[in-house]
């Protein structure tokens, strides 16, 4: 019999349709099992329509139990279509085995009496899609022409979406081409907004504009997907003329909008924009919950305003890690270590559970101040602790943290004892710690590990070339560059942005293209004088080339936050504060000059490079020279 904890699902008689009654109320799984144990004894599962109820529950319900809907599936004598869809749909969605879905698909094939229908395509279509498996697709393609249902909406949308996925946009496209017969704006739109998607995927951008450029009817959705594809391939500034551009056409951005284009307002650094999203978000009524509202923190600290990204944080609602995590990184980017652990604190006493991304931000922090003993302490803590498996990048911030102290050989240690395969990564930390600490044996090593590792990494070249200039190895620092030259490898290029009235200007290294090149450069000779008569010496190790020491100094001159401190110098007013963005870290000598232009021209100036913030002013830097 049946427990008494579940009264309500004893049927007062066995018939067969009060236990069907019964099973589509049921809610849980565990309410299903025991009704099916009843269907078994009272051999009403032999009713088709009743084991083919118990078998939808299983596979539709949140979450879904796939092992026991096949069992259930298996042991029909004779499911019908309904079942079949049933289960290909479910196992479609599966993360685990969308494959199993083919494999039913062609059960069902093989089953004389019935015939795959418009249900079944759009989910052994889509299981297609997730497996890449555009053979099989196509040869379902065949079969839906002849069975002659090519042109229902539902399916032909996952027939493009499947070409489309697995890359073959040519048969998207011209699938796309022959939609005529659809009816409504709408299908266009949805099919449009999958082509871009496929290109995107595909890094075929201009294609993928293209399409967007001859959209007649763009809904915000067609927008939101321009703006996140662009951010997602590192397209920051295009995403935001995006954005810009769409509420210049009236289309007004949504939740999801303003998710989207808030990681690429950080990464530029464009605060007054960010505010402007921000006040946007509060004005139209969109609730900043803790997603929204974690991008708005992480906006807000990654442009500078770290006291604003706390006020925001105050606001949030604070049950998840997310927004705390957003918080505690952006402490450990300004250098406020203490800060970020007063708020861990705050985060176990509101008994919210750290993730291994909390981890990575304290880490962090403990490594930009120098904190080693804490930041070995927090490792253990996260492991013993919370039971966190640490990660490739846990292990990158130990090092890192012990390399800047300047313990190189704990570092090394820790690399050789990791139970995960260090990355490129790591050995990057180590080989910059080497360099900083003038250890060219070390040094060598972990060069050496590293190329083996990442042989077409520009980054490893120039960090291994850095290192045998700054021993003045000539004639290694040449090896290298030939080795750069015969694998075709070139150097990231150095871009600083600078928001100046609200318009984003970009400068590459030796850039002369902007309008106002010439100013540019007269500025950049006067700062040079100016900083030569303050004492200071070109710092000119992080040249690659053999070249004499004025070229080198001319070299380092025209790193692109030299030349975006100078456009800013002769853009605004005395006195206003000025922000720059490096996507690479900034070097010693810019580090070095611009601490000294702090004091000579009178400015707060911040710089935020790849790893930390740098506040300069008065001639001081607020990372103490540690970085
Ligand atoms: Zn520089
Ligand atoms: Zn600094």
């Amino acid at each position: 019999m049946l427990s008494s904890s579940v009264p309500c699902l004893v049927p007062s008689s066995h018939s067969p349709s009060s236990l069907l009654l019964n099973l589509k109320s049921t809610k849980t799984l565990k309410d299903l099992r025991q009704l099916h144990s009843l269907a078994i004894k009272t051999g009403q599962i032999h009713n088709p329509l009743t084991a083919a109820e118990a078998l939808r529950i299983s596979a539709l319900s949140n979450p879904p139990d796939l092992q026991y809907a096949r069992k259930l599936f298996d042991q029909m004598p004779e499911p019908n279509l309904f079942s079949y869809n049933t289960l290909i749909r479910a196992f479609s969605e599966s993360d685990d085995n969308p494959l199993e879905a083919l494999q039913i698909f062609l059960q069902l094939l093989h089953y004389e009496p019935l015939q795959p229908n418009r249900y079944t395509f759009p989910s052994i279509l889509k299981a297609c899609a997730r497996i890449k498996g555009y053979e099989h697709g196509r040869q379902i393609h065949c079969l839906i022409v002849k069975l002659g249902i090519a042109h229902d909406g539902f399916v032909f949308t996952n027939l493009v979406r499947m070409y489309s996925v697995c890359g073959l946009m040519d048969d998207a496209q011209s699938l796309v081409r022959k939609s005529s017969f659809l009816s409504g704006n709408e299908a266009g739109i949805v099919l449009n907004n999958i082509l871009i998607d496929g290109y995107f995927r595909l890094r075929m951008i201009r294609e993928a504009r293209e399409v967007f450029e001859t959209m007649s009817n763009r809904t915000v959705v067609s927008w939101n997907g321009m703006i996140s594809n662009l951010v997602e391939i590192g397209l920051f500034k295009e995403a935001i003329d995006i954005f810009h551009r769409m509420q210049v056409e009236g289309m007004k951005p949504n939740y999801v909008t303003l998710v989207s284009v808030l990681p690429a307002i950080s990464r530029i650094g464009a605060l007054e924009l960010g505010k402007w999203v921000h006040l946007y978000a509060e004005r139209s009524g969109i609730v900043v919950d803790d997603i929204l509202g974690s991008a708005l923190v992480d906006m807000y600290s990654k442009c500078g305003n770290i006291e604003k990204a706390i006020q925001v944080f105050e606001g949030l609602p604070k049950g998840s890690p997310i927004t705390w995590n957003a918080l505690i990184s952006g402490l450990a980017m300004h250098g406020q270590a203490r800060q970020a652990l007063k708020y861990f604190k705050a985060m176990e006493q509101a008994s919210v559970s750290p993730s291994d991304v909390t981890f990575i931000g304290i880490l962090n922090a403990c490594s930009h101040a120098g904190f080693v003993c804490e930041g070995r302490n927090y490792f253990d803590i996260m492991v013993k602790g919370y039971g966190l498996r640490p990660r490739l990048e846990h292990y990158g911030c130990l090092v890192d943290m012990l390399g800047r102290a300047g313990r190189i050989e704990e570092a090394v240690e820790i690399v050789k004892k990791m139970p995960v395969k260090p990355d490129d990564v790591i050995y990057k930390a180590l080989l910059s710690a080497c360099m900083l600490h003038e250890n060219s044996e070390l040094g060598a090593w972990a060069a050496n590990k590293l190329v083996e590792l990442a042989p077409y990494d520009s980054g490893c070249y120039v960090l291994l070339s850095n290192l045998y200039a700054s021993m003045g190895d000539w004639e290694a620092v040449a090896n290298v560059r030939l080795k750069m030259k015969e694998l075709d490898i070139r150097k990231d290029p150095g871009c600083s942005w600078i928001t100046v009235d609200g318009i984003v200007h970009e400068f590459v290294v030796e850039d002369d293209t902007h309008p106002r090149a010439t100013e540019i450069k007269s500025m950049l000779e006067e700062m040079a004088d100016k900083l030569r008569s303050e004492g200071y010496v070109p710092d000119t190790r992080g040249v690659l080339v053999n070249i004499d020491e004025e070229e080198k100094e001319s070299a380092v001159l025209h790193h692109s936050e030299k030349i975006a401190l100078s456009f800013g110098l002769i853009s605004t007013n005395p006195g206003v504060s000025l922000q720059i963005v490096k996507n690479l870290r900034i070097c010693a000598d810019c580090h070095e000059s611009i601490k000294l232009a702090s004091k000579i021209y009178g400015r707060r100036i911040i710089v935020r490079d790849r790893i930390r913030f740098h506040h300069f002013e008065d001639g001081f830097c607020s990372c103490n020279n540690y970085w």
